[in-house]
């Protein structure tokens, strides 16, 4: 799991914009990480066609280091992300490392202030 570790130390902080930024920690948040079960190196599962996407089976794939096979199943877990009706969010600043992104303390919304 990479997830977190720019966010932590910072170093990605300036080569991008925040909204950026919080886009790419979701997309790496979605993918799967899974391991070869002989040589731990790590995978991503080829979807190509669809292929594993289905919860009920084992699918196989070949290692890219190892080259062995390995089985895996597939489980769909669904995520849900609740927000406040627009104008009752309770916004409050990210803090010095952000200064024009303003989050919300009681929902997932957030947004990028300009400065004027
Ligand atoms: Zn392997
Ligand atoms: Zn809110």
């Amino acid at each position: 799991m990479v997830s977190g570790r720019r966010w932590k130390n910072g170093a990605a902080a300036s080569e991008a914009s925040p909204l950026a930024l919080l886009v790419i920690f979701y997309l790496e948040d979605t993918m799967s990480d899974i391991t070869c079960p002989y040589c731990g190196q790590e995978q991503e599962i080829n979807h190509d066609d669809g292929y594993g996407y289905e919860e009920d089976g084992d699918y196989e794939q070949g290692c890219v280091e190892c080259d062995k096979t390995f089985k895996y199943t597939t489980s769909i877990s669904f995520s849900y992300a609740v927000s406040c009706q627009d104008g009752d969010h309770a916004m409050e600043p990210f803090g010095d490392k952000w200064p024009s992104m303003y989050g919300c303390s009681k929902c997932d919304f957030y947004e990028l202030r300009e400065e004027i």
